[in-house]
């Protein structure tokens, strides 16, 4: 294909292809290959194949490549800390794509498993996880949440209030059980991507404060001093501080250790470290005030994934060896030893092994006006949008795509790729280079979606669900059908 000139609309990080045919092993899952016949095949399977058995928008997944990133965190986190802390716990963050299947895919990987809500727990258990291997988070547990994984024996209940630190010493004392706990503290560090900042207190609904409280605030002085308690900082204490000491003294909770958990899309250490640093510390200190050495810290989620060629995520292993050398220091500095580590991440487990199918319907060509004259934009619509894929309106979330049922050498030009619902911002890629000669009927490819796309998915417009398909061994099988019309129907009561 001839070089061809960028159009000034198109965002700054963006290139024009030099082949259009090519895909990025950065972006696609390990199985995706371009066919001998120049279609998009996953494990060897062409695009129009799963088109044709599974029919569109269709959500792929790659389940090797699921399974083989799982074992890179979980290896290499293990590598890297194993002489500090004898490994580490990698908690897949569920909420990111969790049917059955992918949950059983998590255990036979050797990770544990992060749930956020009971719908997930009931997931987990249904999947047949070891309840001592699953997390429970959530701001805003209700009590039959908190009960039931009590019941199960959850591995960790991390708190994130000194409200819910309360109710669950109450419960667990009701039930005649030990809760195990892990108190979500906000570090005042957030990262996203190159960046973090770093700050002492959080405008937040996570967590608890480790900045010293000076409000009294928001609280009824007619309240008891337990109501008090409840939701109100004690002045001159940090949240943290005060809900460390409360869950020690509470006989129902086994306070395990703390947790954090920075921000999302991640691809530097520093954000990781920073915080590691700042609750080794806090683990410090409540040594020193409590004589205590809480044998836990989980450092999060947010590793970030490459949605398109501008990204480049770091691997695994320079996470964990960066990690490594951080909390080997300040354990050392502080002369502590080594808490053991966990990390959740989420989307880099899941994301790059999803890949959305779409085909193509209208096309549509509008001029544009830009400081230096007008210049065309090429919208593509495709049989999903945000229904399947919230992300780009959410989140301004870039995707790309490409052809995915044929190779051609037609110009590349600026296009914008959106779904068929009633809403401007309906947008799937907002912008990609795609070839001229695109025709309705064509299949295309939006790579990166295996996380919070299905978890996101909606009925809007009464549009019926993707199925979920995943390959395996070049085999592949249908894990979630399509919805129908009766779906929509079932909970209709009249
Ligand atoms: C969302 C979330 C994660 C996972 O985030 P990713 O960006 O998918 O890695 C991990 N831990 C907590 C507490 C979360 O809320």
């Amino acid at each position: 294909m001839a070089a061809h000139t960028a159009s000034p609309l198109a965002p700054d990080w963006l290139q024009v292809p030099e082949d259009g045919n090519a895909l990025d092993p950065v972006i696609f899952s390990s199985g995706v290959s371009r066919h001998d016949d120049g279609q998009l095949a996953v494990q060897g399977i062409p695009a129009s194949q799963l088109a044709a058995d599974y029919g569109t928008p269709l959500l792929v997944v790659d389940e090797d490549d699921f399974r083989a990133r799982a074992r890179s965190f979980r290896d290499a986190f293990d590598a890297a800390f194993e002489d500090l802390c004898g490994g580490v716990d990698v908690y897949y963050a569920g909420k990111s794509f969790l049917v059955t299947p992918v949950a059983r895919w998590i255990a036979e990987e050797g990770l544990c498993l992060d749930t956020a809500s009971g719908g997930e727990l009931a997931v987990a258990l249904r999947a047949g996880v070891d309840p001592a291997r699953i997390g429970l988070h959530g701001n805003n547990k209700s009590d039959g949440e908190l009960r039931r994984a009590l019941e199960v024996g959850v591995g960790r209940i991390v708190v994130d209030s000194l409200d819910e630190l309360t109710r669950l010493a109450e419960l667990a004392q009701e039930a005649g059980l030990t809760a195990p706990v892990m108190l979500r503290l906000t570090p005042g560090v957030h990262a996203h991507t190159h960046e973090f900042i770093a700050t002492a207190h959080e405008d937040q609904k996570f967590g608890l404060s480790m900045a010293d409280s000076s409000f009294t605030e928001g609280q009824d002085p007619d309240l008891s001093a337990d109501a008090q308690r409840m939701d109100g900082p004690i002045p001159g204490k940090s949240p943290a501080a005060q809900a460390v000491a409360q869950a020690l003294a509470a006989p129902s909770i086994e306070l395990r250790g703390l947790h954090c958990h920075i921000g999302s899309q991640i691809f530097e250490a520093d954000g990781f470290a920073l915080a590691a640093e700042r609750l080794l510390t806090f683990l410090a200190a409540i040594r020193q005030d409590h004589g205590v050495e809480l044998e836990e810290l989980d450092l999060g989620g947010g590793h970030g994934i490459a949605y398109t060629s501008a990204d480049e995520p770091r691997a695994p292993e320079q996470i964990a060896t960066a990690l490594a050398a951080v909390v080997r220091a300040v354990c050392e500095r502080l002369q502590m030893r080594c808490p053991r580590i966990s990390i959740e991440p989420g989307r880099a487990i899941s994301g790059p092994a999803g890949l959305s199918l779409y085909t193509v319907g209208v096309r549509k060509t509008v001029a544009v006006d830009h400081a230096d004259g007008t210049f065309p934009r090429r919208y593509v619509a495709v049989d999903g949008g945000m229904s399947d894929n919230p992300r780009p309106v959410l989140y301004d979330a870039d995707y790309t795509a490409v052809l995915a049922s044929r190779t051609t050498e037609a110009t590349p030009v600026l296009s914008r790729v959106v779904g068929k619902h009633c809403e401007s911002g309906d947008i799937v890629v907002r912008d990609a280079y795609l070839p001229e000669d695109l025709q309705r009927g064509d299949l295309l490819a939006v790579p990166a979606t295996g996380a919070y796309c299905h978890a996101l998915s909606s009925n809007y417009n009464l549009l019926t669900r993707p199925a979920v398909v995943a390959v395996k061994d070049g085999v592949s099988r249908l894990i979630i059908r399509r919805e129908t019309e009766d779906d929509l129907f079932a909970r209709e009561t009249e």
